[in-house]
């Protein structure tokens, strides 16, 4: 197999700063940072989480 382009990240909620989600993505793919809606428990609602470095 040839060398993976699969990185694990972490995603952190843009309001709270808390890392909430880990997973993984193609690097070759999507090159840009991740940006998604995903639920915040710190928040209590859907906020913005942001692929961490
Ligand atoms: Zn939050």
């Amino acid at each position: 197999m040839a060398a993976s382009a699969r990185v694990i990240i972490t995603l952190e909620c843009a309001v709270c700063r808390e890392r909430n989600y880990s997973t993984t993505k193609n690097k070759r793919a999507n090159a840009e940072k991740l940006k998604l809606s995903k639920y915040c428990g710190r928040c209590r609602k859907h906020t913005e989480h942001k692929e961490t470095k």
